[in-house]
């Protein structure tokens, strides 16, 4: 049988995920070849991805992958059991001349963007709504709104119609009564019923029993009803709160019936509201009428507002509880309509983590329309919060506005940093968004003096240096060195290179000796040679996994270096360290391990060589004169307007003048011209000056620069790098 072109897409779509290696897919192609199997079926059964990262992937990845004339089962069923989408929202995408219709009606996207989107489809095959996402005419939020949006709609105009004929028809109404309540709804556009209860024609419950009769639903008075609290919390509140409902009490089953749970509802014809609770809940879903009213007052009751005051000292009171019986904090929207509740809100968030000293948090939006919020602790990840779906917006706005991101743009992934006080110390924090069918997803990264994780500017890379590393970061493949002797600080170096790399969507892998620091979304893989486990070997492996980014811990035989040259010959961006004294001096250590000069050319990013000196102790910081042969030693002249500091000693620094210790760099982009060099053989010194002709700076200047700007000494300078 013939593998069906819309699952050899899907499978690319995981590979490119990241879910499955290149060599599982084909595989698995040629297990379907043989059995006909689906893809989905034989990925799973093989074990080659769960049902959980397939879940998680169709959730952030790919939202609704769908709009194909005939989906594969296993994987609808598996949308419609998570409750990703339901039957009639799968029914419209595929229906694409009415989702395109409609989009241009509703305004998401112009007329002659359709048009593109149709042409566009006729070269890829894609069904429309991928197509329009993929040309960024529409976020994958806008499809779902839009579709959510309508069924909304429609059971409001039916309702209304509904209204108005049972009203009349059982004598309860009189048709100009009807007239003028339809005048009114023209105007306001409120429906009907709030409008004759509101007006004193009928009262509510009169509505809701007149409704219950028509469409054979009972009704509940929820003031006298026997209501089990218990039932409430099977389902989110903001859940309830935002599609008027109220679970009152489960049913045991009978006779293998999967068990009752009545639910009191206030919108009769939400059919597709009782499916979704079905899938979430898994009993048979009982509706039982009630009114709008009588439902706001039994959700207050189950679930007390809480003031902004109160909120925060209950999540200050949660943080001291053990984990175990630490409560789901549930945020009640009414407290953070206003700015100042967020703001405080979202300070508590960050405060909190850095109490609970947490690397990072995770803000993520759930099927179940909340926002949850996590903090990782020692690599686990901890449920912390649950934020309405409506207060999301707000929450992620003003997390953006602090990290100086465009709040605006929501349809890609963005990066950004905030630096906070909070008590004595400065924290450095990352920033990363992403988005996804159901919102923002949102990972702040903390940083602090204390860890090895830090910011690159912590590092003491000036705003020159430090764009050339950031450009480093943004080539997506070749390699990155760093180089210097033991205790120069190339790893924490690495780390904060890896640091800067997007989060959420690159698939980032390490191979160290030992693995030194944990860091969270990331892969570490530690040495092991009583395994076999080498760099060269471990190295292997991981390029099998297909990662957008690995780290090399080191660079010290010809075996890993001619792996590493190869993985950043195809495509993969490499940082590694090796032992050299300068960054000319890489190109020559390759060489000696092997490596053709052509691959080091074609290869080699970029080599950062650095060494950590010590800043002068801000409580006894004065200036003097330095010695002229210790000038000379710099190549500097002597010169009456250059003032020289160093400490003079006191009880803060031990009497040794310095405080702290920053890195000095040298920094060499590999341009065209030193690509032909190296290629061509050239002598480390023909590379060298060639590189500080086309603007390199050496450590040498460097530690001069940091020497004029008064924060080390020519001492500590000569003793680093001579
Ligand atoms: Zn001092």
């Amino acid at each position: 049988m013939l593998k069906s072109p819309k699952e050899v897409k899907l499978g690319e779509i995981l590979r490119d995920a990241g879910l499955i290696s290149p060599v599982q897919l084909t595989k698995a192609l040629q297990e379907q070849k043989k059995t006909g199997s689906s893809l989905i079926e034989i990925l799973t059964k093989k074990r080659y991805i769960s049902k959980q990262s397939l879940v998680d992937m169709l959730t952030y990845e790919i939202p609704l992958p769908f709009g194909i004339k005939d989906p594969d089962k296993v994987l609808k069923n598996l949308l419609l059991d998570t409750g990703l989408t339901t039957e009639e929202e799968l029914q419209q995408l595929i229906d694409e001349s009415e989702l395109g219709k409609r989009l241009v009606q509703e305004k998401y996207i112009k007329k002659f963007q359709l048009e593109l989107a149709r042409q566009d489809q006729q070269k890829t095959g894609h069904p429309l709504w991928r197509t329009l996402i993929n040309l960024r005419f529409v976020a994958p939020d806008d499809i779902t709104a839009l579709l959510k949006d309508h069924m909304y709609r429609s059971q409001y105009t039916d309702l209304d119609q509904l209204v108005g004929e049972i009203l009349v028809n059982t004598g309860q109404l009189t048709v100009d009564q009807l007239q003028h309540a339809r005048d009114t709804h023209q105007k306001t556009s409120q429906p009907l019923g709030k409008i004759l209860t509101e007006e004193g024609i009928i009262s509510a419950t009169r509505l809701a029993k007149a409704l219950g009769e028509y469409l054979n639903i009972k009704f509940v008075d929820l003031g006298r009803a026997a209501c089990d609290e218990k039932a409430a919390f099977l389902l989110p509140e903001s859940y309830l709160r935002e599609h008027k409902i109220l679970p009152i009490r489960q049913e045991p089953h009978e006779n293998g019936k999967p068990p009752s749970l009545l639910i009191a509802i206030v919108s009769p014809l939400d059919v597709a509201v009782r499916d979704n609770i079905r899938m979430m809940t898994g009993c048979n879903v009982v509706p039982l009428l009630t009114t709008e009213k009588a439902l706001q007052n039994k959700l207050d009751q189950i679930f007390p507002p809480q003031t902004g005051h109160e909120l925060l000292s209950l999540y200050e009171s949660s943080q001291r509880m053990p984990e175990s019986v630490r409560p789901m904090i549930r945020v009640d929207v009414g407290d953070l309509q206003d700015d100042g509740a967020t703001v405080s809100l979202v300070t508590s968030l960050i405060e909190g983590a850095i109490h609970a000293n947490a690397t990072d948090i995770h803000l993520e939006p759930q099927i179940h329309e909340e926002l949850r919020v996590r903090y990782r602790v020692d690599g686990m990840l901890h449920d912390i919060m649950k934020i309405p779906k409506h207060v999301h917006p707000m929450v992620i706005s003003r997390i953006k506005v602090l990290a100086d991101m465009d709040i605006t743009e929501r349809r890609q992934a963005q990066d950004g940093h905030i630096t906070m006080k909070i008590g004595n110390m400065e924290y450095y924090m990352r920033i990363g968004t992403l988005p996804t069918k159901l919102g923002e997803r949102l990972v702040i990264r903390i940083l602090n003096e204390d860890r090895v994780l830090k910011g690159l500017k912590q590092l003491g890379l000036e705003s020159q240096e430090l764009s050339l590393v950031e450009k480093f970061i943004s080539t997506p493949y070749g390699m990155i060195l760093v180089t210097g002797p033991v205790g120069s600080g190339k790893t924490t170096t690495l780390y904060s290179a890896l640091n800067e790399i997007n989060m959420l969507t690159k698939n980032i892998i390490t191979i160290e000796d030992p693995v030194e620091y944990q860091l969270p979304g990331i892969s570490q893989v530690e040495v092991d040679e009583k395994i076999d486990l080498t760099f060269a070997a471990g190295l292997r492996a991981i390029l099998r996994q297909d990662p957008n980014t690995l780290m090399v811990g080191e660079i010290r035989d010809s075996e890993t270096a001619s792996v590493a040259v190869r993985a950043a010959l195809t495509g993969q961006q490499l940082f590694s360290t090796l032992h050299t004294q300068d960054a000319p001096g890489a190109i020559t250590t390759l060489t000696y391990l092997g490596v053709q000069p052509f691959w080091i050319a074609s290869s080699l990013t970029g080599v950062i060589a650095q060494r950590l000196i010590r800043t002068i102790c801000p409580h006894c910081k004065e200036r003097y004169q330095p010695a002229p042969q210790l000038l000379r030693l710099l190549n500097l002249e002597h010169d009456s307007h250059i003032e020289y500091y160093h400490g003079k000693g006191c009880d803060t620094c031990f009497h040794s003048g310095y405080s702290g210790r920053t890195g000095i760099f040298e920094i060499m982009t590999i341009t065209d011209d030193l690509r032909e060099l190296v290629a061509h053989n050239a002598s480390e010194s023909q590379i060298k000056d060639t590189a500080i002709r086309q603007g390199m700076s050496t450590l040498k200047m460097s530690g001069i620069r940091k020497i004029q700007r008064g924060e080390t000494t020519i001492e500590e300078t000569l003793r680093v790098i001579l």
